[in-house]
């Protein structure tokens, strides 16, 4: 059973015998590298388990918390870090697997990786993938979707590692999805997922996957340090309008800023603070609630230790 985190300090997790795996274990390793904002304080410790029987001999007799990483796109980590364990899936974990119209994929893989490899075989259905730049996991985890289509609508299964070890596979009505979430426990660890597609030529294929990447880089600052939309939208409003209405493109915390072309995008422009981010974050939450009366909510996942 994992300690919760408000429990450990930094000497407790790093005295910890750790299980012998084959993966690799990494040190008070900075993830402002591993995020899409570029912030972030040290994990205590990084692990990378070399393939699942590896990853499920670790959870077996692991006893730290554990918090699994994807591609950081989606995630302001705070400047404090992460205690006990962050874990990523790599390698062994990005692998596809095409089986007729059946798409296998570790949920490491890149969704852009995905959806370019769907290409090349000419299967559709998983085009917008080219525009989330987070992993497999990650968009099981939040429900990643865009121009209409999400995770969800192509989902066969997914599975998961639960934090003894146990493996479950879940079909697309069992993950419990919404707008951006789902309902597996926050402490599962996916590992694959099969979604299905349909056969189309290649080249409308990528026509669709250019057309959604024209119209994201006319209307977000998509190279920038971001994380994406950082509130959901309200149910029959828009995140960004609201921004807007209430006087917040443009506002700034530090190197934090709410961008000028999108608005419901946060971005470091070189040395913001997490905690300028999430300051900057929270100001506009309560100045759409002054001007509105609408609460928003959050997109972006907050994670971490303040300090
Ligand atoms: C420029 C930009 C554009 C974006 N556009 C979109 C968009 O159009 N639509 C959209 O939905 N999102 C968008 N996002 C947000 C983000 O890309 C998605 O939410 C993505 O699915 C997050 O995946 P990740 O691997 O980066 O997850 P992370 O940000 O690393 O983590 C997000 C959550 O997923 C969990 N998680 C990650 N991997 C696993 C796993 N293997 N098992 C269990 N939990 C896991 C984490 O614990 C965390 O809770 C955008 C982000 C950026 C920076």
């Amino acid at each position: 059973m994992a300690l919760p985190f408000e429990t450990m300090s930094d000497a407790d997790t790093l005295s910890f015998d750790l299980p012998k795996v084959r993966g690799r274990y990494q040190y008070d390793v900075l993830l402002k590298s591993l995020t899409w904002f570029s912030v972030g304080g040290p994990a205590s410790i990084l692990f990378k388990p070399k393939d699942l029987d590896d990853l499920i001999f670790f959870l077996k007799s692991n006893t730290l918390p554990i918090f699994t990483l994807g591609a950081g796109s989606n995630i302001i980590i705070r400047d404090g870090g992460i205690r006990g364990i962050t874990l990523r899936l790599i390698g062994d974990f990005s692998q596809i697997v095409v089986k007729d119209h059946i798409v296998e994929v570790g949920a490491g893989c890149l969704d852009r990786t995905l959806a370019l490899t769907c290409q090349s075989h000419g299967l559709s259905g998983l085009e917008f993938f080219i525009s989330i730049p987070g992993t497999i996991g990650g968009a099981l985890a939040m429900n990643a979707g865009a121009y209409g289509v999400e995770t969800k609508d192509r989902l066969l299964w997914a599975e998961a590692v639960t934090p003894n070890g146990e493996i479950h596979r879940l079909s697309a009505d069992e993950m419990g999805f919404g707008y951006r979430k789902c309902s597996v426990p926050k402490d599962w660890i996916f590992t694959k997922a099969a979604f299905y597609t349909t056969q189309a030529p290649q080249e409308e294929i990528q026509r669709r996957m250019q057309d959604i990447l024209e119209r994201r880089q006319e209307t977000q600052p998509v190279k920038g340090r971001t994380g994406g939309s950082t509130f959901k939208n309200p149910e029959n409003d828009s995140a960004w309008k609201l921004i807007d209405e209430a006087g917040c493109r443009g506002l700034m915390q530090g190197d934090a800023v709410i961008s000028e072309k999108h608005c419901n995008f946060m971005m470091n422009l070189g040395n913001a603070s997490a905690k300028d981010l999430e300051d900057l974050g929270d100001k506009v939450r309560q100045r759409v609630l002054e001007t509105s009366g609408v609460t928003l909510d959050w997109e972006i996942l907050r994670v971490g230790e303040y300090y």
